[in-house]
């Protein structure tokens, strides 16, 4: 018999009632669009998890995909039995047969889970029924219960029993859609795909936005920002890019204040404006690549006096990270590539000669006096243009929790 089902796996269930009922209907969603090219794969929901009946699909080419699933924990793929000691132990027998590698198993225990309190053996004696009949039949078996080559798992339900023998971790977190929508401040960097990977990983849903000053920033600058739009798209389902045309703003910081706080008046002119957008487009919080201490405007005296314009909180999930991690995780996620293209960033054309590192709000708040801030926002929000990016590609490389 060929495996046809899997079984799909989600964590964090402490959640309750209504919250529990979005939750799994969001994942079952996520899920069904991760198959959306399988028509044969059928999922439903059962006991606190979901199964897929596979319907001829390639059992492996599925399980990739759901394990890239914000929301799975793990998955096994199961053999679905009546409940027949006989077709338990057939079953218990190919298990043993898949799942030894290249050295053929030689010990293995039987693990019951019994959900079914009206089946007449207990976990121990279906275990101990089981075993021994494996043993009659693999004569070159032994049973260790402690450090098996193989564990067949098998849990006895209502109706049916399944028989596995393996558990394979997937992406975890929650699933996207279920924690409110916030605002991704996206460069062409590396760092800010990554957060807003992570926050996605954590069930909200993301809009980016990116500020763009053409022309010091060119078209290809801005075409490589929409690639990563896109490839988060194909982890999140959607995402919308606002794309700010910063040049004016940028023009008028460089005439009217001095040189040493021009990254900090950028900044804190960004994060204006992007408060602007995150209360039109009723984003609860926005998101930053910013990792503490990293480059000079991610010391906490610069994070605190840039973060001092704006009440919408901000999310940093990459505060406490190497970069070398946070490259590991641009390649796993597939943003990589696309982030070390070249390109000129709106931070990067007016580096000041020495930047202040520990800029404090009062000298931000006295080198902004000349600046009309409410004008530069109103018209910079005005001009920004949108573009809704939709799934277009299937995850396929797994990405497991780390
Ligand atoms: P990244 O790799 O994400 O560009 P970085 O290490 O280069 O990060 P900075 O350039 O200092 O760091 O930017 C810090 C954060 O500010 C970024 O992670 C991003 O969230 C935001 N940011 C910077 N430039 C832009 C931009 N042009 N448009 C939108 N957000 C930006
Ligand atoms: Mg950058």
């Amino acid at each position: 018999m060929m495996i046809e089902h899997v079984v799909i796996r989600y964590g964090e269930i402490s959640l309750k009632g209504k919250n529990r009922h979005e939750f799994e209907q969001r994942l079952f969603n996520n899920l069904k669009r991760s198959v959306s090219d399988m028509p044969e794969v059928r999922l439903q929901r059962t006991g606190g998890r979901f199964i897929a009946s596979l319907g001829g699909a390639d059992v492996e080419r599925v399980m990739e995909r759901f394990s890239n699933v914000f929301g799975v924990f793990s998955q096994s793929p199961v053999e679905v039995t009546a409940l027949s000691v006989d077709e338990m132990v057939e079953a218990a027998k190919r298990v043993i047969q898949e799942e030894q590698g290249e050295h053929p198993a030689r010990t293995f225990k039987i693990e019951v889970k019994r959900a079914n309190k009206r089946f007449p053996l207990d976990s121990l004696q279906l275990a101990a029924e089981v075993g021994g009949r494996v043993l009659e039949d693999m004569p070159s078996l032994t049973v260790d219960v402690h450090h098996p080559d193989t564990t067949v798992f098998i849990e006895v339900r209502e109706n049916e029993a399944y028989v596995f023998g393996r558990r394979v971790p997937a992406v975890g977190g929650l699933p996207v859609g279920t924690a409110g929508r916030v605002g991704l401040l996206l460069s062409g960097g590396i760092d800010s795909p990554v957060a807003g990977w992570l926050s996605l990983k954590r069930g909200v849903d993301i809009e980016a936005i990116h500020f763009h000053s053409f022309p010091f920033t060119s078209q290809r600058a801005l075409d490589k920002v929409e690639d990563l739009a896109q490839i988060l798209a194909n982890w999140a389902g959607r995402v919308r890019l606002h794309t700010v045309h910063f040049t004016d703003v940028q023009t008028e910081i460089r005439k009217h204040c001095p040189d040493s706080l021009g990254i900090t008046v950028m900044r804190r002119m960004m994060l204006r404006i992007a408060t602007e957008i995150a209360k039109q487009r009723k984003l609860l919080a926005l998101v930053t690549g910013e990792s503490l201490g990293q480059v000079a405007s991610q010391t906490l005296e610069s994070i605190r006096t840039i973060n001092s314009v704006t009440n919408v909180p901000i999310l940093r999930p990459l505060i406490a990270e190497d970069k070398v991690d946070i490259i590991r995780r641009a390649r796993q996620i597939g943003t990589y590539e696309t982030s070390i293209l070249p390109y000129e960033d709106c931070c990067t054309i007016f580096v000041p000669k020495s930047p202040r590192t520990r800029p404090k709000p009062e000298e931000a708040e006295a080198a902004e006096v000349n600046l009309e801030i409410d004008r530069l926002v109103t018209e910079a929000v005005e001009r920004t243009t949108q573009k809704t990016f939709v799934a277009k590609e299937f995850i396929e490389a797994p990405v497991l929790r780390v």
